[in-house]
């Protein structure tokens, strides 16, 4: 069979390992160089131009379905469990803990639960909205197994590595939310983010109150194109008074928008955390699609109490 594989940052250094292993198997293996941000990104187009018959995605669960062959292969991290004994004490105060963590760690979920529970703990697993798909899981885009148990919980726990994952679910609640991290042996509740990331967001909508001209960017990522999304935003843009244009990219390339100097502000319809983790990679601001609804409200408001 003729197969490429395709890896995510931290999985590439294993790429001829793995490439080895398939050839072994008496297959003709390719591996994709190109960056990928999760199974929303697979490599569908180099597969189809080399014309393999299946694509292997490794590290990500599947994220939706796609007109293609394509094998998941997660990748399990056994992170040192040790550190929880580190968070028992800054959790005293809290009785019900909503437990959340990555892919690569939903095979060590139930141990931690156990863990709190054996420290006196309730703790509740949500499930996710849809992209997700294990009790537990969340992605950058799928927060709901944290959001869903918000009202339930006394405080958070996510068990993993990095901010990236924590960071989306922090902002999507309201209950204290504490990082259990085993790489780093970090043990920090991380609420202060709420209030830095809710100015960021005022500043933004602040400057793009004076656009005039708005870029819609759509990504041909196949789970992150939302085209009808963006030609809906056009028209409300336009109804506005104001000017729109779709721009379309695969991997966006924030100084390739900075030199599009026309336009005064971008709306993102792709993956949803670039218009909150990557605010400060362009000079104009970079909104989401329910910011650019609420600067249009504000500027329809303006215009009713001249
Ligand atoms: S957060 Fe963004 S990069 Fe990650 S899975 Fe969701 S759409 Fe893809």
């Amino acid at each position: 069979m003729k197969i490429l594989l395709q890896f995510p940052e931290g999985l590439k250094e294993k790429a001829l390992a793995y490439a080895k292993e398939e050839e072994a198997k008496g297959n003709e293996v390719f591996i994709s160089a190109s960056p990928t941000f999760g199974a929303c990104d697979l490599a569908l187009e180099e597969a189809k131009m080399i014309k393999v018959d299946k694509l292997v995605h490794f590290g990500h669960a599947e994220f939706h379905k796609v007109d293609f062959n394509v094998e998941y292969r997660e990748f399990e991290v056994d992170a040192d469990l040790g550190i929880l004994d580190d968070s028992v004490e800054v959790l005293k105060d809290y009785k019900k803990i909503g437990l959340v963590t990555t892919i690569q760690h939903i095979h060590q979920l139930q141990y931690v639960k156990e863990f709190y529970e054996k420290n006196g703990k309730e703790v509740i697993v949500g499930r996710p909205y849809g992209f997700a798909k294990k009790p537990g899981q969340i992605l950058g885009c799928d927060i709901g197994s944290a959001a869903r148990i918000d009202k339930e919980v006394d405080a958070f726990v996510y068990f993993g590595g990095g901010m990236f994952h924590p960071l989306g679910a922090l902002l999507n609640t309201k209950k204290p939310f504490l990082v259990v991290e085993p790489f780093t042996r970090k043990v920090e509740f991380i609420d202060r983010y709420r209030e830095i990331y809710r100015k960021r967001r005022n500043g933004k909508i602040a400057v793009a109150l004076s656009a005039k001209n708005f870029g819609i960017v759509v990504s041909t990522k196949n789970g992150q194109h939302n085209m009808n999304l963006a030609k809906l935003l056009k028209k409300k843009i336009e109804a506005n008074g104001l000017n729109a244009a779709i721009l379309t990219a695969n991997t966006i390339n924030f100084e390739s928008l900075d030199n599009m100097r026309e336009f005064d502000a971008f709306v993102n319809t792709a993956c949803p955390r670039i218009a909150i983790d990557d605010i400060d990679r362009t000079r104009k601001p970079m909104l989401s699609a329910n910011e650019v609804n609420e600067v249009l409200d504000m500027l329809s408001e303006q215009i009713v109490s001249k």
